[in-house]
């Protein structure tokens, strides 16, 4: 099993160029189309399609905010100086890109305070409103579903917390919504694991057509996916990743975003 960096250098990804990529995606919906079938792409939202950095971004400055930031008074001095490129993944990702080190009882401490606040935000649909598309991903979603592919938004959302901003925001932000040929797969419920979400997605796809192509952040979830449709296309989406670990891809492409 691999971790980030590790799993991209063991993986084994086809030497396309992104719009290689996405063109290659292109051609196969088109040709099962014309041979009479339903081509599917799968897509994952939270840092595929969209860009959640600046949701969490959001939810530290209004923590920055609140009476118990006072409790944590060098904590709060480096946060208020947080930029946008400073927010990775994780809280503890953003926080060592702002030099604090989660050795210190201080920072350990402020993580685990500022984590409850962020969760209660960060799952919920209100916050959905600062997520960015990433520059060119409503184009590419609809320039395909015009060709005849079925979108399946598939996400680790849950769907009391999040599935009414969720759809609101794939209408906002011109992803093909509310037409033939799109279905949103969200958890029924909070806490479900997103990789066995993920894995059942499988029995909807193989029920409403041919898999031509899945796009994913985390490498598990491309992996599992991948080990369930092995003839399809699946395409690592090269932003920000969990270190949850991963065993190494085979014949997988990869993108680091839809310009
Ligand atoms: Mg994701």
């Amino acid at each position: 099993m691999f971790i980030r960096n590790d799993w991209k250098q063991a993986s084994q990804f086809h030497d396309l160029s992104e719009l290689e990529v996405l063109k290659e995606v292109s051609r196969r919906v088109t040709e099962v189309r014309a041979a009479g079938k339903t081509p599917i792409v799968l897509l994952d939202l939270d840092s595929t399609l969209y860009e959640v950095g600046p949701r969490t971004h959001r939810i530290l400055q209004e923590w920055l905010d609140t009476p118990e930031c006072t409790q944590f008074p060098n904590v709060r001095r480096e946060l208020e100086r947080l930029e946008h490129e400073h927010v990775g993944y994780s809280l503890k990702d953003t926080f060592s890109a702002l030099g604090m080190s989660a050795d210190e009882s201080e920072v350990q401490e402020a993580i685990s305070v500022i984590k409850k606040f962020w969760q209660e935000r960060f799952f919920s649909s209100a916050y959905l409103t600062y997520d960015k598309a990433y520059p060119g991903a409503p184009e590419f979603v609809r320039e395909v579903h015009q060709m005849g592919a079925f979108i399946v938004y598939l996400t680790g959302r849950d769907e009391p917390g999040m599935g009414d901003g969720t759809r609101a925001m794939l209408i906002r932000d011109g992803f093909p919504w509310n037409t033939e040929r799109t279905h949103l797969l969200l958890k029924p419920a909070y806490g479900l694991s997103d990789l066995e979400h993920k894995v059942g997605a499988a029995k909807f796809i193989r029920a409403h057509g041919e898999l031509i192509a899945s796009f994913e952040n985390e490498p598990p979830n491309l992996v599992a996916i991948y080990d369930q449709f092995p003839e399809a296309m699946h395409v690592f989406v090269e932003t920000v990743s969990s270190d949850h670990p991963a065993p190494a891809g085979k014949d997988l492409y990869r993108i680091r975003g839809f310009l």
